[in-house]
């Protein structure tokens, strides 16, 4: 039986805007798609500006707040770290987790993307994981052995049932702010690979109900075309989502059928 799955959008903002320049940002999305509430859509600023968007997203029920990142233990000695129960506070409800540039600066391997995906789920935050291939990995060939590891580290452990609210992000690195994208028919075949993992080695149902985004270098003009593929479920945008309009456009594109097969 075929599923529906609700499109989701997230603008990640990475370290762009201020508490002041996120509430304006704000406003351009509302003038283009506060009231569209065909696809879920995510907010993710930075941590200084979780508080201020918040504040405005509190009666707009199909837009979301969510971070960029957060840290696997609930509280501590960690110096400039974030806990899931401060995001909790903001009323965050996704978090961004092991995205790309996490992962190369910051050195986050798989195995701490999943302590942290498993303290999000346990403090009621849903994860969107980040994977993906470096252009080396993508021409060698590599790449399906890397998102294998990827989904089955990242993801290892994790009691089936606590997987339902899991949203993936693929996100090939060589797209992420390049100005370079995959073709839609990569992307395709890559996203159902994605699935073919969860459904192989998580489960079937997890597998037909998670919504994977595309991430890299998505934008007005070539959204519509990756959003129609059928395992593509939304989109993580990043540069793009810094103009209100241009990621309005997006959402919009995510909310609108595709045409039907000639
Ligand atoms: C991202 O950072 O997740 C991303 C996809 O960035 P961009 O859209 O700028 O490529």
């Amino acid at each position: 039986m075929a599923i529906l799955r609700k499109k989701i959008v997230a603008g990640n903002w990475k370290m762009n805007r201020t508490a002041a320049d996120a509430r304006k940002l704000v406003n351009e999305v509302f003038l283009g798609v506060k009231k569209f509430d065909a696809v879920d859509i995510v907010l993710c600023p930075p941590f200084t500006a979780l508080s201020a968007v918040s504040e405005m997203l509190a009666d707009v029920p199909n837009v979301f707040l969510g971070a960029q990142n957060v840290h696997q233990a609930a509280s501590g000695a960690y110096t400039g770290e974030i806990s899931v129960e401060m995001l909790r506070e903001l009323h965050c409800r996704y978090v961004i987790i092991g995205h790309s540039e996490r992962r190369q600066y910051f050195h986050e391997s798989d195995e701490l993307v999943c302590q942290k995906v498993k303290a999000a789920l346990a403090g009621n935050l849903r994860p969107i994981v980040c994977v993906g291939e470096t252009l080396e990995e993508r021409e060698s060939g590599s790449w399906r052995d890397v998102l294998f590891r990827q989904i089955t580290v990242g993801l290892q452990g994790i009691p089936e049932s606590d997987l339902a609210d899991m949203v993936i992000a693929y996100e090939p690195v060589w797209a992420i702010g390049t100005g370079r994208t995959a073709t839609p028919e990569q992307a395709q075949e890559t996203h159902a690979y994605v699935r073919g993992v969860v459904a192989q080695h998580i489960s079937a149902e997890v597998a037909r109900k998670l919504r994977i985004q595309y991430g890299g270098s998505v934008k007005p003009e070539n959204a519509a075309e990756i959003l129609h593929q059928p395992d593509i479920d939304g989109a993580l945008v990043g540069g793009a989502s810094l103009d209100g309009r241009a990621f309005s456009s997006i959402v919009l594109s995510a909310g609108v059928e595709a045409p039907a097969a000639a």
